[in-house]
């Protein structure tokens, strides 16, 4: 299959079969994204879908999870999730669970009932982008939900018995804002439990809109040393077992593992890194090609 835009899947999901569904993002307004502003979104059709799922089969693929793609897959009328997620089951039965990237906002339009029936179909992990704890950041970066409406949602989820994971970004509150951002996350996820954090780091291009904002002198971003210190103060305070993955590709530097197990191996690994770091020029994870 062709894809149009860019891959986007939690590195967690690496092992699960990429089925795209929808190209882009219903939403895509949020200030620091660039994943699919050249691409207009819009749903595929079910016969592209349904040749996919047949080539898979016809090439002997028994996948035990599928990650539907792109943006937020759920997104969709649930009836077309529906008829997708039953196709899934026919083509691939290996198939154990179905997860994919959502917007609290997609929760929102969905009755109980309906989360309900997609769970029955195999429905799964749900990769929030949640970002930031500091609801000044999240307005600022026009993301479609505030943290109350989050903690709602993740609410419905559990009751619907579909699994919350988050999505954040280092470095998304600016300069000098890392370590009060990293305790009101680690707040925020200690009540809420997410099964897995994903943090893949801010990295700033010219074409994200929030680069507008840095030419103005209104956002001023933070190094990747800060980004770091943000890093390391989230996963100290975190109390509650999760997977965590953090990428700070901007220096290629990835610190991943369970917590509480991991915990210092972890914070050793992101303290030697900081005190290399510390050493250097600061580094900004900016792209201006
Ligand atoms: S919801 Fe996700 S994919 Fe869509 S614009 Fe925001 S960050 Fe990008």
């Amino acid at each position: 299959m062709n894809y149009e835009g860019q891959i986007c899947r939690p590195p967690m999901e690496k092992a699960s079969f990429m089925l795209p569904v929808s190209v882009g993002c219903a939403y895509n307004i949020c200030k620091f994204c660039t994943l699919f502003k050249h691409v207009d979104y819009r749903l595929l059709p079910l016969d592209q879908v349904e040749a996919e799922l047949r080539r898979v089969q016809s090439v002997g693929g028994k996948p035990k999870q599928v990650f539907l793609g792109d943006g937020n897959a759920l997104a969709m009328p649930t009836n077309r999730l529906l008829q997708i997620m039953f196709m899934i089951r026919e083509y691939l039965p290996s198939c154990e669970m179905v997860n994919l990237d959502a917007t609290v906002t997609d929760i929102e339009r969905k009755s109980d009932e309906e989360l309900l029936q997609l769970r029955e179909a195999g429905l799964k992990r749900l990769y929030l982008g949640i970002e930031s704890g500091l609801p000044s950041v999240l307005d600022f970066m026009l993301k479609d939900h505030n943290l109350e409406s989050a903690v709602e949602q993740i609410e419905r989820l559990r009751q619907a018995g579909l699994s919350f994971n988050a999505h954040i970004m280092t470095g998304l509150a600016g300069q000098a804002r890392g370590e009060e951002n990293a305790e009101k996350l680690a707040l925020f996820f200690n009540q809420h439990k997410p099964e897995r954090i994903i943090n893949f780091s801010l990295f700033l291009h010219e074409e994200a809109p929030i680069y507008n904002d840095i030419e103005r002198g209104d956002f001023q971003p933070a190094s990747e040393l800060e980004n770091l210190k943000e890093a390391r103060r989230l996963i100290d305070l975190l109390d509650t077992a999760l997977c965590y993955d953090g990428l700070h590709d901007a220096i290629a530097f990835r610190v991943r593992g369970e917590l509480p197990r991991d915990r210092s191996r972890m914070l050793q690994k992101l303290d030697k890194k900081i005190e290399v770091q510390s050493k250097l020029e600061p580094v900004y994870a900016f792209d201006t090609k």
